[in-house]
C-alpha cells in the first residue's frame, strides 16, 4: 500500500497574503509555527464563497421546509438528525475518532463515520484535525473557533471564512496519523458529500420533495447549529466544575440538543472520557448508547473520567 505523503514539519499556509504575513509577524515567535494556520489571526477577514453559498442555500431551503410539512418529512428529519448528529458526529467523529474514548469493531467505526458525513461537516480527517487543534489551543492563539475572537466567529464565522479548512484534508493530516494511513478514511474525506446526495435521492423516491426539504435541508441546518453551539455557547455560558485553562462550560441546553456534548467543561477536563455527563443529572444519551453497545458486546475499553467530587481536578493534574 502506498502511503500518503505527510509532512511532519510545522505547516504554515503555503502562501500567505501580505496582510496575513503582517498579522503573523506581530505575533510572538511561539505562535508562528506548529498549528497556527488555524485561528482568526490567519483565517479571518475573507469570506469563502463556495461554503458561504452552500450555507445560504441550505438556510433558505430549511425555512422553505416549514411551508411543506408532511409526517414523512418530519420523521425523516428526526431520524437523520439523530443518525448524522448524535451517532455520526458525537459518538463517531468526536468521542471515537478524535479522542478514542472507546473501541468498536472496524465495520461499526466505518458505519459511524459514514453517518458523520451526513451532517455536512466535512470529512473525518479535517474534522478530527480541527477538533484536536481546538483541544491543543483552546481559547488561545490558534484555536479555530474561540469566542474570544468573537461570538459569531466561534459559531459559524470560522466555517465561512478563510481557506475552507474544513475540507482541507492535507493540512490536517499530521494531526490525524491514525486515520491518514487508512485508504477508506482518505477516500471518505475526499468524497464526504456523496452520502448526503445518495440519501437525498432515496428520500425523494420515498417521500417526495417534502421529505428532502425536511430530511436534508432543515435537519442539516439544525444539526450544524447544534454542533456550532458546542464551539460557541459552551465556551461562553454555563457552569464550571473543573478549573481548566480554557473557558469551557457545562451547558444543559446544548447538552440536550447534542445528546451530551454540552457538558463541555467536563469534556475539556477529561477529553478521553467517553462519558461527558459525569453527574447523574447530566443527561448524556450518547454515553448511554455507548454503554448499550458494550452490553451488546460491540464496544470495549470505554474510558470514563475519575475525579474527586469534593476536589474536582482536570486529568493530568494531581
Ligand atoms: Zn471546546
Ligand atoms: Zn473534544
Amino acid at each position: 500500500m502506498t502511503k500518503p505523503k505527510i509532512s511532519l514539519e510545522p505547516s504554515l499556509p503555503d502562501e500567505l497574503t501580505a496582510s496575513q504575513t503582517r498579522k503573523l509577524s506581530k505575533k510572538p515567535e511561539r505562535f508562528r509555527s506548529e498549528v497556527y494556520f488555524t485561528g482568526r489571526a490567519i483565517q479571518g477577514g475573507r469570506l469563502e464563497w463556495v461554503t458561504t453559498s452552500v450555507m445560504i442555500l441550505f438556510h433558505v431551503l430549511a425555512i422553505t421546509a416549514l411551508f411543506f410539512f408532511t409526517w414523512k418529512g418530519f420523521l425523516a428529519a428526526i431520524f437523520l438528525y439523530l443518525l448524522a448528529g448524535h451517532v455520526g458526529i458525537c459518538m463517531g467523529y468526536h468521542r471515537l475518532l478524535t479522542h478514542r474514548g472507546y473501541k468498536v469493531p472496524r465495520w461499526l467505526e466505518y458505519f459511524f463515520t459514514i453517518c458523520g458525513t451526513l451532517a455536512l461537516e466535512g470529512g473525518p480527517i479535517a474534522w478530527v484535525g480541527t477538533h484536536r487543534v481546538h483541544h491543543q489551543t483552546s481559547d488561545r492563539e490558534g484555536d479555530p473557533h474561540t469566542p474570544r475572537d468573537g461570538k459569531f466567529w466561534s459559531h459559524m464565522g470560522w466555517v465561512i471564512s478563510g481557506e475552507a479548512l474544513h475540507a482541507d484534508t492535507n493540512r490536517y493530516m499530521r494531526y490525524v496519523p491514525d486515520l491518514a494511513y487508512n485508504k477508506f478514511y482518505l477516500w471518505l474525506s475526499k468524497y464526504h458529500w456523496v452520502s448526503i446526495i445518495a440519501v437525498a435521492v432515496a428520500l425523494l423516491a420515498w417521500g417526495g420533495w417534502s421529505a428532502v426539504l425536511w430530511g436534508i435541508f432543515l435537519r442539516t441546518v439544525l444539526g450544524l447549529h447544534a454542533t456550532w453551539l458546542v464551539n460557541s455557547a459552551t465556551h461562553l455560558w454555563g457552569s464550571r466544575r473543573f478549573a481548566t485553562r480554557d473557558d469551557s462550560r457545562n451547558n444543559w441546553w446544548v447538552a440536550l440538543l447534542t445528546g451530551g456534548e454540552g457538558w463541555h467543561n467536563n469534556h475539556h477536563a477529561h477529553p478521553v472520557s467517553a462519558r461527558h455527563g459525569l453527574a447523574w443529572y447530566e443527561l448524556d444519551t450518547n454515553y448511554y448508547a455507548i454503554w448499550t453497545l458494550k452490553k451488546l458486546g460491540l464496544a470495549r475499553d470505554i474510558h470514563v473520567a475519575k475525579y474527586d467530587l469534593k476536589d474536582p481536578k482536570p486529568s493530568g493534574v494531581s
